[in-house]
């Protein structure tokens, strides 16, 4: 269900605490430019067409509006960049959606390939006090289930250096430490990672690989993973 739109006036940028009400779709926007610059992507236009399924003209028109109202601006070379206020509201979405996915395992007992989907809905409508409430009952975690940190907790764990898995030589023990969002979004993969219980502190090995495909050692199971899905699975050594 869609949520509604903010009914006073509009006269600026919300400040933190008080972006709620704000309409799912401009939520969804700056989430997934914080979500872009985690993958180390330049955010721009195109690459919220691909992310979010809507059309060039769509998304021309919903940037202009949040340049309007100062959520970012856009530079000669085409790339976004959150404003200060941008970046707050886009972290309080961002964070309400990792805290979503963790109620959703822990507490609801949703298969942790299938909890991205549902946040992505739950986080729009995740209030201050509910907020707190959430913190509260899951003891201010520092990571999702994915092992992405949520920003604004104290027990942010910082894990080291992350490399992609698609970057790791044969024969290198790592450990797996983050989903990227983006492979989140695909459950015939995130079932495979599931299965394979490649999950976040998972000890593996890479044994070969090739051109499209990474075979692992995972507790002494071999597991072929696609290239493409390896690179959106970081690592430590
Ligand atoms: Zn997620």
């Amino acid at each position: 269900m869609q949520g509604e739109r903010h009914s006073g006036p509009h006269s600026g940028p919300h400040s933190a605490g008080h972006h709620a009400g704000h309409h799912p779709a401009v939520e969804q926007y700056l989430e997934t430019i914080l979500e872009l610059e985690e993958s180390g992507i330049p955010p721009m236009r195109a690459r919220l067409v691909d992310r979010l399924g809507v059309s060039a003209p769509a998304v021309s028109e919903t940037v202009k509006r949040l340049e309007r109202e100062g959520y970012l601006t856009l530079d000669g070379e085409r790339v976004l960049h959150l404003t200060g206020s941008g970046r707050e509201y886009a972290t309080a979405v961002l964070r309400r959606h990792r805290l979503a996915e963790l109620l959703l395992v822990d507490v609801l007992k949703v298969p942790w390939s299938q909890v991205h989907e549902e946040a992505c809905r739950l986080e729009h409508a995740i209030s201050d006090n509910l907020e707190a409430h959430l913190v509260k009952l899951l003891g201010d975690p520092g990571a999702c289930p994915h092992g992405n940190p949520i920003p604004g907790s104290a027990n942010v764990v910082d894990p080291g250096p992350l490399q992609p898995l698609a970057s790791i030589p044969a024969g290198t023990p790592c450990v797996v430490r983050r989903i990227d969002e983006h492979l989140q979004t695909q459950l015939d993969h995130m079932l495979e990672l599931e299965q394979a219980r490649l999950l976040p502190g998972q000890r593996v090995t890479v044994s070969d690989g090739g051109d499209d495909l990474v075979v692992l050692d995972v507790d002494g199971v071999t597991v072929a993973l696609e290239r493409i899905v390896a690179t959106e699975v970081y690592v430590s050594l």
